[in-house]
This record gives structure tokens, C-alpha cells and sequence, in this order.
């Protein structure tokens, strides 16, 4: 059985730690501390390290949990991260045998410039996708480019609809009240919305998503129905319709907001 379990850290951040009771693998420690509770508090044996991009809130423990526990560490070869020991990218498979997982890399630039996307599909579909994807969200485009992030959003949306979104910050109900200036009559974000204002006043993560339920709500990834559309054009006073255009004045409201 696999367990996968959110960390809160920073203001906002979710480590996530993958265990079947015995062996552990974690994504994108920003700090050590809490992880290292959580490992000796399940009595857990840490086996990797699994990194999505540079930044300081996803790397940040990787000094200190590699001196209690000799593992590798996966990161994006497009990136210089420090303690990284297995750089990856697009199509390499990553076989964690103590917790009987393969993963496949999937590159999704934008955020950062070598950001990466771990993808698996036992015991169920499931991405961690750090910065790039959040709950009726996206990541801010840093490095990449504008293109490069849509591309990298498309080539998540191609996964299985069932596929469980582990993103890196709770961002959702922030996310909700943005999403609902653009799409007003969207009951299924009204309906969501509820249910992760419940979730959060009891401290619950609303996440993992998923795909399904993202492509119902989620601005970024509904650039193509009629409702965005007219939104985005009424707000940037253009006329431009393409995913790309729309998806682009979506993320520059967004960023304004
Ligand atoms: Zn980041």
C-alpha cells in the first residue's frame, strides 16, 4: 500500500513523502526539519530525494536529510541544483524499488527553465508536478517563457483524466476567488468552492486534484471555451481568441490580481 502524505512547510508549501510503512521517498524538501520528524514519527527509512526545480522552498533540506540518510537525489538536468546525484529529463524512468514505484520524467518549462514533472501510473495515475500546475492555478512563469508554460500545461492535460495532481503550495481557495472573476458561471467552481472552504477551516489539504475535476475548473486549462474567452478579451480589451493569446492574458490578470 502507498501512502502519500503532504508535509506542510512555509507558509504554504507541501513536501510530499511517498511510503508503504517501511521505505520512504520524498519530493521537494524545503526544509529537513519537518520531513525528519515525519520519517521518525512512522518510523520510516528514507531511499530518495525527488526535486521538480531549483528554488530555495523545494531544495532547501536536501543538505540536512543527506546527512542522516546516503540516498540519491533526482533533479532536472537542465538545472544546477546542488546535491542533485541523478540529473533527469524528459522520457527517463526512475524505477524506486523499495516503495515499488516507477516514475517517468516529463519536462515542463516555464516556472523555471528545467523544471520537471515526475509521472506515475501504479497503483494509480499521479504527476508531481511542483510550481507548474496548482488547483484552479498555475505557476508564475519565471524563467520560461509564456509559450513554454502553455506547452508544458498541454502536455499535462494530455494525461489520464484520473490522474492525481500533487502540486507544491496551497494555492486553491486564492486561486478560486480569481478564477471565479473569470468565470462567473461556472457551478462547478461554486460547488468547489464550498468544498475546499470546508477542507481548509478543518486544516485539510485540498489536494491531490484531479485532472477531471481541473478541467472543469481551472481557467488555465479551459483557454478554449467560449465563457474564458469573452472574459479574457472583455479584461485585455483584445480580440484574440487562440488558446495561446488567451492563456497568456489569463496568466498577466492573474498576475496583476
Ligand atoms: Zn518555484
Amino acid at each position: 500500500m502507498l501512502t502519500i502524505h503532504p508535509i506542510p512547510a512555509f507558509k504554504d508549501n507541501y513536501i510530499w513523502v511517498l511510503h508503504n510503512r517501511m521505505h520512504a521517498v520524498v519530493v521537494d524538501p524545503g526544509l529537513a526539519l519537518p520531513v525528519l520528524e515525519y520519517l521518525e514519527l512512522k518510523k520510516l527509512r528514507l531511499h530518495a530525494i525527488l526535486i521538480t526545480h531549483h528554488h530555495g522552498d523545494h531544495t532547501g533540506g536536501n543538505a540536512e536529510l543527506l546527512k542522516v540518510f546516503d540516498v540519491p537525489v533526482y533533479g532536472p538536468s537542465n538545472e544546477f541544483i546542488p546535491f542533485v546525484t541523478h540529473p533527469v529529463n524528459e522520457g527517463i524512468q526512475i524505477n524506486l524499488q523499495e516503495i515499488s514505484l516507477r516514475l517517468t520524467v516529463l519536462d515542463t518549462p516555464g516556472h523555471t527553465q528545467g523544471h520537471i514533472t515526475y509521472f506515475g501510473s501504479n497503483p494509480k495515475n499521479m504527476i508531481f508536478c511542483g510550481d507548474t500546475l496548482f488547483s484552479c492555478g498555475c505557476g508564475r512563469v519565471f524563467e520560461g517563457s509564456i509559450e513554454q508554460m502553455y506547452h508544458s500545461i498541454q502536455k499535462l492535460v494530455q494525461l489520464p483524466d484520473d490522474t492525481n495532481i500533487y502540486c507544491t503550495h496551497e494555492y486553491t481557495l486564492d486561486n478560486i476567488r480569481f478564477a471565479k472573476m473569470v468565470d462567473p458561471d461556472n457551478k462547478k467552481l461554486t460547488e468547489y468552492e464550498i468544498y475546499a472552504k470546508q477542507l481548509r477551516l478543518q486544516d485539510i489539504s485540498t489536494l491531490p486534484t484531479t485532472l477531471q475535476l481541473e478541467k472543469t475548473i481551472n481557467p488555465f486549462l479551459r483557454c478554449n471555451q467560449p465563457d474564458i474567452i469573452k472574459s479574457v478579451q472583455n479584461h485585455a480589451l483584445s480580440t484574440l481568441a487562440d488558446p495561446l493569446s488567451i492563456f497568456s492574458e489569463l496568466r498577466a490578470w492573474k498576475n496583476s490580481f
